[in-house]
């Protein structure tokens, strides 16, 4: 198990923790500041300090062989920390931040687009909402202006839980036909940005929808017949 700390503070950029398992793929702590790839949002880039100073880079995050397990990829060719040990996490908090402005500004523009979203991704310098509709509905003029209003309201983002049982009584919350929440947990996170959104999500944002700042749209396209892409980048 491993306490997700980003879950109840995205902006904690550093933390003390413990080595509990080391795996093929990386190295497993008892809490970490990294968000394992998940939901749309890459893994958490940054660096692991051993108690004698070293620095290993931790070049990607994923989750563990459990919901609650993360686990950290050190570089390649790094000397790995033993079980028990105690170390420091540092973030990459420019990426991150990144991440956070852009996957919150995707919850905006999912409301200025009203249709199923079929798809989605985020990356430290782009994101992009596939979304089941019609190409001749998608104006990116219109989207970049409708979204940068919303984001300029300023609005402050708010973390609920919610039970299974009241998320499959409110089946409208979930947008995403691709991703559907994960289940069985007995809870489920949401992003509510109120008067605005509010659907599940697991992910990082910012604790004010203007600290997004503006949003452009820098492309729309067909990727299928129920995948049609709109790609943003932030404007500063
Ligand atoms: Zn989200």
């Amino acid at each position: 198990m491993t306490g997700l700390l980003f879950r109840d503070d995205a902006y904690l950029r550093a933390t003390t923790a413990r080595v509990v398992a080391l795996h093929e793929r990386g190295i497993e702590l008892d809490r970490t500041v990294f968000y394992p790839l998940g939901g749309g949002q890459p893994g958490d880039t940054g660096v692991l300090v051993r108690a004698d100073g070293s620095r290993i880079a931790i070049v990607d995050t994923r989750k563990g062989d459990t919901p609650e397990s993360v686990v950290h990829v050190p570089t390649a060719g790094a000397a790995w920390p033993e079980v028990g040990e105690a170390v420091a996490l540092e973030l990459d908090w420019p990426r991150r931040h990144a991440l956070m402005r852009l996957h919150t500004a995707l919850h905006v523009m999912s409301c200025v687009v009203v249709a199923p979203v079929t798809g989605g991704n985020i990356a430290p310098d782009k994101a992009r909402l596939d979304f089941d509709i019609d190409m001749a509905l998608l104006d990116a003029a219109r989207i970049e202006r409708e979204t940068n209003a919303l984001i300029a309201q300023g609005t402050p983002t708010e973390t609920v839980w919610i039970s299974d049982e009241e998320l499959d009584a409110r089946p409208e919350l979930v947008k995403t036909m691709s991703v559907q929440p994960p289940r069985g947990a007995g809870r489920v996170r949401l992003l509510r940005i109120p008067g605005i959104d509010l659907q599940p999500c697991g992910g990082t944002h910012v604790a004010n929808i203007g600290e997004i700042g503006a949003i452009r749209v820098v492309k729309i396209r067909s990727e299928g017949k129920h995948n049609k892409r709109v790609e943003i980048v932030l404007a500063d």
